[in-house]
């Protein structure tokens, strides 16, 4: 049985290390793919996504590994590209001319601050509560409904193949306690997008980054009985800042998956996605 990855970074964004680092540590875990992803340009400075220069050199390095390691592992081509409304998305040129594998979509930003930066709300937290007071006043409910709201947008408008970390604006809540999560508003906004992703197609990843530290995934478990319901297709991806992180915490989610009724993962498999049994020490290929 094997692992495979479709969400990490590397050295061209926030990720330590080569693409190669990555690939020779997937093929010391015997992986049968891993994926690179990348957070794409965006047109305004930040210090982890990739400076849009760089773009090229990116995708073909890519290129040359997948055909170095042809025969040993999958390496894929791919990137986490942002939603922002009229500024980028999959559906932007500079990521539809990349010819990428695949794209891995996710909400980092929302909205801009007073003084026109984008507010990135997976930031510090005192980034996030600048931004929670800015543009929200304060008010966590409507922040949560925009985070929705853009996702689905994204969804329908330019829709990735995989999802990231779809629950991401609940990481400040673990310190912050900034809204409850139980109450029934949160739960119809969460069965909403998941009945959208449900019909679009689109690939859940349970994000394994936080499940060590600070114990989060994304989406989490609360919700993984709704990913069966709806039967959404699931992937399981690490989102590895690090080689040593590429199967972060993968045997116990799988474990988890499987109690919730979930018995197939969507593997990238022949050019295109398909649902492959799994057991908690990997998919049965
Ligand atoms: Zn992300
Ligand atoms: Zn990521």
């Amino acid at each position: 049985m094997r692992w495979t990855n479709y969400h990490g970074h590397c050295n061209y964004c926030d990720g330590q290390g080569r693409i190669e680092d990555y690939v020779i540590k997937a093929l010391e875990l015997n992986m049968a793919a891993i994926g690179i992803s990348s957070h794409a340009p965006v047109p305004f400075t930040t210090d982890w996504t990739m400076p849009g220069d760089k773009l090229q050199a990116y995708l073909h390095e890519v290129d040359d590994l997948k055909e170095k390691y042809k025969g040993q592992i999958k390496v894929l081509k791919a990137l986490e590209v942002d939603f922002i409304p009229d500024v980028l998305s999959t559906a932007h040129e500079s990521i539809s001319s990349g010819e990428l594998d695949y794209t891995v979509g996710s909400i980092h930003f929302m909205d801009q601050l007073n003084d026109g930066t984008h507010w990135a709300i997976d930031g510090p937290a005192d980034e996030f509560q600048l931004g929670l007071k800015e543009i929200f006043e304060d008010d966590m409910k409507q922040a949560v409904l925009r985070f929705y709201e853009l996702t689905r947008e994204m969804i329908r408008t330019a829709k990735p193949d995989i999802i990231g970390h779809m629950d991401k604006i609940k990481m400040h809540n673990k310190t912050f306690n900034l809204f409850d999560e139980k109450e029934q508003w949160y739960k119809d906004e969460v069965r909403k997008t998941m009945a959208l992703l449900a019909q679009e197609g689109v690939i859940v990843e349970i994000n394994t980054k936080a499940f060590y530290r600070p114990e989060l995934l994304f989406p989490g478990p609360e919700h993984f009985s709704l990913l069966k319901e709806l039967n959404i297709p699931v992937t399981i991806n690490s989102d590895a800042h690090h080689p040593d992180k590429l199967i972060n915490g993968f045997e116990e989610v799988a474990q988890m998956l499987k109690e919730a009724g979930i018995h197939h993962l969507h593997e990238f498999i022949d050019g295109k996605w398909q649902a492959v049994e799994f057991e908690k020490e990997g998919i049965l290929l």
